[in-house]
Parts: C-alpha cells; structure tokens; sequence
C-alpha cells in the first residue's frame, strides 16, 4: 500500500533491526483519516467473503479493527488481556507472549461475542512472530468459529510469523511487508502486493 509506504518513511522510526516504532499514526497517536484508509484497503481485499466480525487484541489493534469493521459493515470484538469482572457469561482464553513487553498474558473473548456460525477476519498492527496471531486462532477455534483471513498493517517478514501460519493454512494479506530494515532504511519485499 503506497501510502502506507510513504507514511513509514515519512514518520516511522527505525528503534533497532527489529523494531519499527510507528507511535505518531498507529500506536499511540492515531491518524484517524490513514486507519480509515487501512481499513478501507482490508475491506477491499476481504469483502465479498462473507465475513461476520473482525477481531483484534487491545489496544493498538482497536482502531485498525473500527475501521476495517465500519468498511464492511459488520462488528468487531476485541480481545482483551486481562479478564474483566463484567465478564461473567464465560470466556475464550488463550496465553501469549507479548514481543514488544516482553511479558505473558492471557488474551480473553466472553463466549458472548464469538460463536460456531461466525467467519472471523482478524486484523492486527504488526506480524513478528505470530505468537499473538496463534492466541487469537486457538480463540476463534474454541468457539467453533471459521478463521476466513488475517489481515495486517506492517508484516516483518524477516521474522517467522507468516511462513508458519501460512504453512498452517492461514490466508494472510498485509499491506507493507519490511524483507529488512536499519538505520539506513527500509527494504520491502519486492513481490508485495499492493492495493
Ligand atoms: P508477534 O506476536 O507476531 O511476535 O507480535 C505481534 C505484536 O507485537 C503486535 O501486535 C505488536 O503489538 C507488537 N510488535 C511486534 N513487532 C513490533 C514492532 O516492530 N513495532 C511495534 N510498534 N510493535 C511490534
């Protein structure tokens, strides 16, 4: 997605060789016209698949997953990582291991919000390991739900989320794939597709 492009090299901070900070227009700062145009580009790709609801984790995914949702005209339900006292109806669980933090945490879903009939897109900022990206599946799994696609803002692809899940059978679609990066720029994986 070449706005996408543009807007990483025009505000994204290379932190290390592994490691995009992108807090001015997704994970802390939100550019509000951009994660509508995010998420008219996974509603491009995804529409037309029947799609019942978009999920994503909180926080940084809540705005991506609004847009995407708003675009398809569905809802979205996002997991949370810690369980909530109102969630008294019974939850979906799932542990991860949080790349950025650098700690575990139990992702949840109240059995409410996801069910057997549901053909889930789940969308989310960053792919790096998929560690996440599998907390979600084993949630949508326990509900019986279909995963239909994962669509995702910046994919790292030097770091193995996506050759494994792909391998599992995951479709996922992601709108800027970094092959590598340094303090000297940004390399994207040539064969991208963009939209
Ligand atoms: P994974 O589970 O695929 O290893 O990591 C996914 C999560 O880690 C993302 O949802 C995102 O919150 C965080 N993350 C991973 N790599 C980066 C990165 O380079 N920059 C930022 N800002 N977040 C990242």
């Amino acid at each position: 997605m070449k706005a996408l492009h543009d807007k990483i090299a025009k505000e994204g901070l290379v932190v290390s060789d592994q490691i995009l900070k992108v807090d001015s227009f997704i994970n802390h700062q939100v550019d509000p016209e951009f994660i509508m145009e995010i998420g008219q580009a996974f509603a491009n790709h995804f529409g037309g698949q029947n799609i019942t609801k978009v999920v994503t984790i909180e926080a940084s995914g809540i705005h991506l997953a609004f847009a995407t949702a708003l675009k398809l005209g569905v809802p979205f339900v996002y997991a949370k990582k810690k369980k909530a006292l109102t969630q008294t109806g019974g939850v979906y669980s799932a542990p991860v291991y949080s790349f950025t933090r650098q700690e575990s945490y139990h992702l949840t879903v109240s059995k409410d919000y996801l069910s057997a009939e549901d053909r889930i897109l789940v969308i989310d900022d960053f792919l790096a390991t998929g560690v996440a990206l599998r907390g979600l599946r084993d949630i949508i799994l326990q509900a019986g739900a279909t995963l239909v696609g994962v669509g995702i803002v910046i994919e790292k692809s030097f770091q193995p989320g996506r050759k494994e899940l792909e391998a599992e059978g995951v479709q996922i679609h992601s709108l800027a794939r970094i092959q590598s990066m340094s303090e000297d720029g940004i390399l994207y994986v040539s064969d991208e597709a963009t939209l």
